[in-house]
């Protein structure tokens, strides 16, 4: 039977040709999808959207989408992974998901500052209490947990004041109440360790938050986030609110920080060893009190980080002497060349940013302007010469 001819209207849409099977080539190819097709109505009856081997809406996954999700499942050692379009967003699946009226949600005082923000939203309109713990707790977090409590956040360091908490006592004290029938879960924020220095699943961790903005991306161009677990059942129900939210990604966002995946761990060691370097030079200044990198002993959880991490990264901050006032850091911050003035890192470039700690924490026992640092991929001689340079304009 031959088919009727088609006007030219119909044939812009719909054309016969489909490419020959068969090419092969390293980049995952980018699917943009909405619309998913179905070969006949039986297999558009059946399918399931939770079923990773099967399609059945842009939002709910697409072979570019599973496929980065597997890569970062595999490199975080977790089994399961959602896609989030932020690390923010990633953040607020994961207590969505997990917290109703009337639960009690435990968050280190040092955390990424937009997460204490859900946490005093969460409080405010949720009916759920949001408490802020010591980040040095350890296994004191004992005496914290409520029958109530549901969820206890953790990030390894803090990215900006970086202590570097006791993740595996906090998993310990959790996994006792768990085995007393206690619903509570721990999740940690591992941008800082970028899923390479930091093994969070086997220190105990059950939920894993990346910030895919930072070193998995490495381009300073896209936001996205991830939540990863090895447990399938806790998937799912973080699935229920990544699906109740719409929380999808752009193929072509998916496709540059899958781009980035394959250089993350040889960047990751040269941020690690520039910061490094860059912080020994700060250390020995007169006018830097502080330096809060976890490799340094000065830092607060240095003995925790020597015995569960494997490596550090670009970031950490400094503390200037309690001698310069806040408008003398910020001209020394302004007076930087290589040092661009911006949020996020991970990218090739450095940047430095001032935080006013006192307004940020309930205790915090420096009176010195904390300046933070996120090294990038230039050359770390060229990075102290800057630094060098607008030191020297401070000082006059
Ligand atoms: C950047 C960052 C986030 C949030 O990521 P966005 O993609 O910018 O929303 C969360 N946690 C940490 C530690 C971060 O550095």
């Amino acid at each position: 039977m031959t088919q009727p001819k088609k006007s030219v209207q119909t044939a812009l849409i719909h054309s016969d040709y489909t490419a020959p099977p068969g090419f092969a080539a390293f980049p995952t190819a980018i699917h943009h999808a909405s619309t998913v097709l179905f070969k006949d109505v039986a297999s558009l009856r059946s399918r399931n959207w939770q079923d990773k081997n099967a399609y059945t809406y842009g939002l709910h996954g697409t072979p570019t989408t599973f496929t980065l999700e597997a890569r970062l499942a595999a490199i975080e050692g977790g089994n399961h992974c959602l896609l989030a379009p932020s690390g923010l967003a990633a953040i607020a699946m994961v207590d969505l998901a997990l917290l109703r009226t009337g639960d009690d949600v435990l968050i280190p005082d040092n955390v990424y500052n937009p997460n204490r923000e859900m946490g005093r939203w969460l409080e405010k309109d949720f009916g759920i209490t949001a408490r802020f713990y010591d980040p040095l707790i350890g296994a004191g977090i004992a005496e914290l947990i409520q029958p109530n409590t549901r969820l206890i956040w953790t990030e390894a360091p803090g990215s900006v004041s970086m202590e570097v908490p006791d993740v595996p006592a906090i998993c310990a004290v959790a996994r006792g109440r768990r085995e007393q029938g206690q619903d509570i879960l721990v999740a940690i924020d591992n941008t800082w360790a970028a899923g390479l220095a930091f093994p969070a699943f086997d220190h105990g961790v059950d939920i894993v938050m990346q910030a895919l903005t930072k070193y998995q991306s490495g381009g300073s161009d896209v936001l996205m986030g991830a939540v990863i677990t090895r447990d399938k059942a806790l998937i799912h129900r973080i699935e229920m609110a990544h699906m109740r939210l719409g929380m999808g990604v752009s193929a072509d966002d998916a496709y540059l920080v899958m781009r980035g995946l394959p250089t993350m761990k040889m960047r990751f060691e040269a941020h690690d060893a520039g910061a490094r370097k860059v912080a020994a030079w700060l250390k020995q200044r007169p006018e830097i009190a502080t330096v809060l990198h976890p490799a340094f002993e000065d830092c607060p959880g240095h003995d925790i980080w020597k015995r569960d991490f494997t490596g550090a990264g670009g970031l950490f901050s400094v503390i200037f002497d309690e001698r310069y006032s806040e408008a003398q850091t910020d001209a020394f911050i302004d007076s930087l060349r290589l040092f661009k003035i911006g949020y996020s890192w991970g990218g090739a470039n450095s940047l430095c940013v001032p935080y006013r700690m006192q307004a940020m924490r309930w205790h915090w026992p420096h009176q010195g302007q904390l300046v933070r640092f996120n090294i990038g991929l230039e050359a770390p001689d060229d990075l102290i010469a800057d630094i060098e340079q607008a030191l020297a304009g401070l000082a006059s």
